[in-house]
């Protein structure tokens, strides 16, 4: 869905203006086992170019498995997962029917951003360190790399701390370093797995307030979250699982104000 350009402010507009195109997933039929275990069972989402999707569910109902999967860090038994059309593999019935090479997958991989619920800082690097890592490995030439890693540390609101060891932050300039680590190497689309869960109460705010404004620049977002008020406020569509499956996804108002499911009333009754 197109959402529309703030008016009146012009740090916003050019963000908008230059919003990245592309980054549509498309998960047609994935299951995947760990053992006998079905943790993802015949899972079927599109998440459209610039859009953004909250997953609710309780824990172990394969939330971070189904992240994982998008990101090719999880090979999935069934089905297929691409992002603007472009497969990395296709099963159907145990029979492997499209795979691509594992170096293929792994430069794929570089279209994908995730943040963890754990900073996941490397602690011997400087902040700025940590957020050239990645693009100095993948050739970008050191000058580019660390004006764009200062350009996002400015995004994240952490312009004054590219010197700063990861101890010497707290967990919520941690979090906020993490997706300037994301975002360094330009994905189309960035998954989210509860990154405030770990927080104290009073830095969530922080981190939220940098994901709200990446929802309005445009980034395709999947984000997994048990912040439901700030769901509702950013998703254009929420999904609830349960045991694997996706018991029942739609807009905010839809799934938030008049849940069918007896399973996603129940799940909302407890943390609303
Ligand atoms: P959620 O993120 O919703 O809490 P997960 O995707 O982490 O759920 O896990 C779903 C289920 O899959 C859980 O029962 C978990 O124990 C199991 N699981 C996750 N990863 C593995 C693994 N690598 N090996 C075996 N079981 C796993
Ligand atoms: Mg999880």
């Amino acid at each position: 869905p197109e959402r529309t350009a703030p008016a009146n402010d012009a740090a916003d507009a050019a963000r908008w203006a230059e919003r990245r195109t592309g980054g549509a997933v498309r998960i047609h039929r994935v299951s995947k086992r760990f053992g006998t275990h079905q943790v993802l069972d015949d899972i079927s989402l599109t998440v459209p170019s610039g859009s953004v999707t909250v997953i609710l569910g309780k824990s172990g109902s394969g939330k971070s498995t189904l992240l994982r999967s998008i990101n090719h860090l999880e090979r999935v038994d069934d089905g297929f997962i691409d992002i603007d059309g472009e497969l990395v593999g296709y099963r159907r019935e145990g029979r492997t029917l499209y795979e691509l090479k594992e170096k293929d997958i792994l430069a794929r991989r570089v279209e994908v951003g995730m943040v963890f619920q754990g900073f996941n800082l490397f602690p011997h690097l400087n902040v700025l360190e940590n957020v050239v890592e990645a693009p100095i490995a993948a050739g970008v030439p050191r000058a580019d790399a660390e004006q764009l890693a200062r350009e996002l540390l400015a995004r994240v609101g952490l312009v004054d701390k590219p010197d700063a060891w990861p101890r010497q932050l707290s967990g919520g300039q941690q979090q906020r370093v993490a997706i300037a680590r994301a975002l360094a190497l330009k994905p189309k689309v960035l998954l989210f797995d509860e990154p405030t869960s770990a927080l104290d109460p009073e830095l969530v705010t922080e981190v939220l307030d940098v994901i709200r404004q990446l929802a309005r620049s445009g980034t395709t977002l999947v984000i997994v979250t048990h912040e439901i008020g700030f769901a509702r406020e950013v998703a254009d569509t929420i999904v609830f699982m349960d045991r694997g499956r996706i018991v029942e996804s739609g807009s905010p108002g839809k799934v938030l104000g008049a849940p069918e499911h007896p399973r996603t009333r129940e799940f909302l009754s407890k943390v609303l």
